[in-house]
């Protein structure tokens, strides 16, 4: 079954249903406490806060989704795309654990004659919130799942929230068992690669206050009514139901890969490294392709550092793979397969296709001209750690990278890590926060024109310089959402 009759399907289900189909809303997040929107639930937040009332009790929606938490997974687990399209229903204090859970059901192990998915129900497991025994008893009595294929999970795995403030609640999750050759029995708290979690169902019933992390938070208290909201992985769905071994090489994003693999001269399937290049290419090809659809473009802060990161990457895995050094694009060509095969859902992206092009095209010449000019200075300062019996590249030589060629740490960090080389990041950010403070000073010196300044000088010295946190921050955003 092809992705876009997956999610016609979805759809179809659930608006035959009662509930209303919602387009997905841009990836760049209309809520300041997001960068870029990492759930199906995220355009309708305010609906469960109960800040507005919705327009319809129940929707349904295929929403585009950017993951950068999951960044450094993608290529690695079978299962972790950045950029990935969540399947959803939501209800909106109308019906709760009782209808959702058969309705999950139904949708999953029908015929595909019937409108389902077709899904062998010996096949499918559920987990539930550790004190969650309504959602146990309705998945065991209601729906038929036997206890042994039902399993308890904590804070960690069954409680879900967006990370940030906001609704959240208990969840129960439903996995596929693909089989003895993709990991250990006992089920998914046992293997969660043998055992692929599809759809995740929260029932949306407390609200979060701040705290960090997945498990650290208060709950301020219950929501104004009890919501249903769930995931379904489109690109999971995919794989199970086109039956292959992971989400890279299903109908859409095999496509990519497998132009990847041709451009630059290598075969997927031979050699584990090679393929999690492929892999990698082919999904950040997609997620860029995405977000630049949505109007990000790239930049050295928030969105803009995510989608350079992104294309960054994707080019160095590029040239790595071809073993190329000389000047060879390759994101053009890639970037028109992933406009092609998302077009089928998106077709959007076809009308835009010339500025799409326009601005990838034109970071990958930017950053051509950084690689050329920095590459040589980091192969020597490489040669030179090697050289002296070291394994830490000095912070002086990164930031040095930095500060003359552009090359942003995260460049250099997976230079030397290829090298098997680590890089002394204390001092490079040492060196980093003295520049920045040098230049503060010298934006001060500047407004106050030409008069005598060094007693503001000395006056900055004295009461100490205010914490900047840009480098850092944006570091961290763009790894965390
Ligand atoms: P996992 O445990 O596999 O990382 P999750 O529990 O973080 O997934 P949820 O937050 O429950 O995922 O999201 C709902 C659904 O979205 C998941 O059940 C899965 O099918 C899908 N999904 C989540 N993250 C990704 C991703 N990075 N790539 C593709 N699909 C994803
Ligand atoms: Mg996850
Ligand atoms: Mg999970
Ligand atoms: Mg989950």
């Amino acid at each position: 079954m092809e992705t876009a009759e997956i999610a016609r399907r979805f759809l179809a289900f659930f608006e035959n249903n009662g509930h209303t189909v919602v387009p997905s809303a841009s990836l760049v997040s209309e809520d300041p406490t997001l960068l870029l929107v990492n759930a199906g639930m995220v355009p309708f937040k305010p609906y469960f806060l109960g800040q507005r009332t919705p327009p319809y009790a129940r929707a349904a929606s295929a929403q585009k989704c950017v993951r950068t938490i999951d960044i450094d997974e993608v290529g690695k687990t079978s299962r972790h795309a950045s950029f990935f399209q969540m399947l959803g229903n939501f209800s909106f204090g109308d019906y709760f654990k009782a209808e959702v859970i058969p309705f999950a059901w139904k949708l999953l192990t029908d015929s595909a004659e019937d409108g389902g998915f077709g899904l062998d129900p010996e096949r499918l497991w559920v987990t539930v919130f550790f004190d969650d025994d309504e959602a146990e008893s309705i998945w065991r009595d209601k729906v038929g799942v036997p206890s042994e294929r039902i399993q308890r999970r904590g804070m960690e795995d069954n409680f879900w929230s967006m990370g940030v403030p906001g609704p959240c609640g208990p969840c129960s999750e439903i996995y596929y068992d693909r089989g003895p050759e993709y990991g250990v029995e006992g089920g998914p708290v046992a293997d969660e690669n043998r055992y692929l979690e599809v759809w995740n169902l929260v029932f949306m019933q407390y609200e979060r206050g701040p705290g960090s992390g997945k498990t650290d938070f208060e709950i301020l208290g219950d929501l104004p009514k009890k919501n249903i909201d769930t995931g379904m992985g489109l690109e999971r769905m995919a794989a199970i139901l086109q039956g292959v071994d992971n989400i890279y090489e299903t109908d859409t994003l095999g496509t990519i890969l497998r132009h990847a693999a041709e451009l630059s001269g290598t075969e997927y399937g031979a050699n584990e490294k090679v393929d999690v290049g492929l892999r990698v290419v082919a999904d950040h090809v997609r997620t860029a392709t995405m977000l630049v659809a949505d109007g990000v473009t790239p930049g050295n802060e928030k969105r803009g550092y995510v989608l350079r990161r992104i294309l960054r990457r994707s080019i160095r895995n590029m040239r790595l793979l071809s073993g190329t050094a000389e000047d060879r694009h390759f994101m053009h060509d890639l970037t028109a397969t992933a406009i092609r095969v998302m077009g089928d859902l998106y077709p959007e992206l076809r009308g835009n296709a010339e500025t799409i092009h326009s601005v990838i095209d034109a970071e990958e010449k930017n950053f051509s001209d950084t690689l050329r000019s920095g590459t040589t200075l980091f192969n020597r300062a490489a040669e030179r750690t090697k050289a002296g019996g070291h394994t830490q590249f000095s912070g002086a030589d990164a930031f040095q990278l930095h500060d003359t060629y552009g090359f942003p740490i995260d460049l250099t960090l997976e230079m030397a890590a290829e090298q098997g080389l680590s890089v002394d990041e204390d001092t490079f950010r040492s060196l980093m926060q003295e520049q920045r403070d040098t230049a503060k000073r010298d934006a001060k010196a500047k407004k106050l024109g030409n008069a005598d300044i060094s007693v503001y000088a000395r006056l900055l010295d004295g009461s100490g310089t205010t914490d900047f946190l840009g480098y850092t921050d944006h570091e961290s955003e763009a790894r965390v959402l």
